[in-house]
């Protein structure tokens, strides 16, 4: 027996009820949370999404809204630049497909702001169809599991081709693994703590028949601290841009950050990234139109 079957079992019995997963949900909302849940984690994506989908029920409502509503809706979520991307591809879905989010790969690939990952995410979780999807959980119960590695390392295009090798004929068979594969990454298999004795293919994982080794490949890159970073500066400029219908002046920026030179990259990183549009002499908004 593969690992996919007691792999889906499991999920059957202890994955989360999560509004994504529910009968019924739209393509737009399984887009919507794809966009959202890429680096933002779960718990705080759920209360964004529905108040999101409760106020642009469809790609056609979004595509109407000013792009600043969709910045300012987006909250603290962070990297905002997704909310401007997100109402970009409402744009485009309204304008390409007929306000229809498209189930084929290719045409998902060429909306704003979607990745090979989200791309085959919508056509899997939305549609039914028969694609490996791969996230760093899966990635992390397959080094493990089948490839006898204590971590995934970096992303590589054989992820692909291992979770295609895995994946069931049947697309409802193949959707389940997919998405049960990486429920296993969050909730067991997890970067820090494997829950091995929870596990319910623990007697066919090679990492742990190996004695669970040291991992000694290259790593996977990883984040740099957030307190301090140009990444806070933007967060906190963003928030008063958010918080204010008016030109926020220079002099109230600078009130949310003393060192000069990083507030100034910062906020030259957010005009540049169109997510804020003035200049000194006049202050800074949100983007119009
Ligand atoms: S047995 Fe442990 S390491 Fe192997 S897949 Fe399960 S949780 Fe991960």
């Amino acid at each position: 027996m593969s690992i996919t079957e007691p792999v889906g079992a499991w999920f059957h019995a202890s994955g989360r009820d999560l509004p994504w997963r529910r009968p019924g949900f739209t393509a737009w909302g399984t887009l919507v949370s794809e966009f959202m849940l890429q680096q933002t984690p779960v718990a705080r994506v759920i209360p964004r999404l529905e108040a999101w989908l409760e106020r642009w029920p469809t790609p056609a409502d979004l595509a109407a809204a000013p792009v600043a509503d969709a910045v300012r809706a987006w909250d603290r979520l962070g990297y905002p630049r997704r909310a401007l991307n997100l109402h970009a591809a409402a744009v485009a879905i309204t304008e390409r497909h007929g306000g229809v989010v498209p189930s084929d790969v290719a045409e998902l690939l060429a909306l704003p702001g979607v990745g090979d990952y989200t791309a085959r995410a919508v056509a899997a979780f939305a549609y039914g169809h028969r694609h490996p999807v791969v996230d760093v959980n899966t990635r992390r119960v397959i080094a493990r599991a089948v490839h006898g590695r204590g971590e995934p390392g970096p992303a590589h295009k054989r992820d692909l081709a291992d979770m295609a090798a895995l994946l069931p004929a049947d697309p409802a068979a193949a959707r389940l693994t997919n998405v049960a594969m990486m429920e296993l990454g969050a909730l067991v298999c997890t970067a820090r703590n494997p829950r091995c004795d929870a596990c319910p293919i623990a007697g066919r994982c090679a990492w742990r028949a190996a004695g669970r080794p040291a991992f000694a490949g290259v790593r996977a890159p990883v984040q740099k601290r957030f307190e301090g970073s140009d990444r806070q500066v933007r967060g906190l400029i963003m928030r008063e841009l958010r918080a204010s219908d008016l030109p926020v002046a220079s002099a109230e920026l600078a009130a949310v950050w003393a060192d000069d030179a990083q507030r100034e990259r910062a906020l030259a990183g957010l005009l540049a990234d169109g997510l804020a549009v003035g200049d000194a002499a006049l202050g800074y908004t949100l983007p119009t139109g």
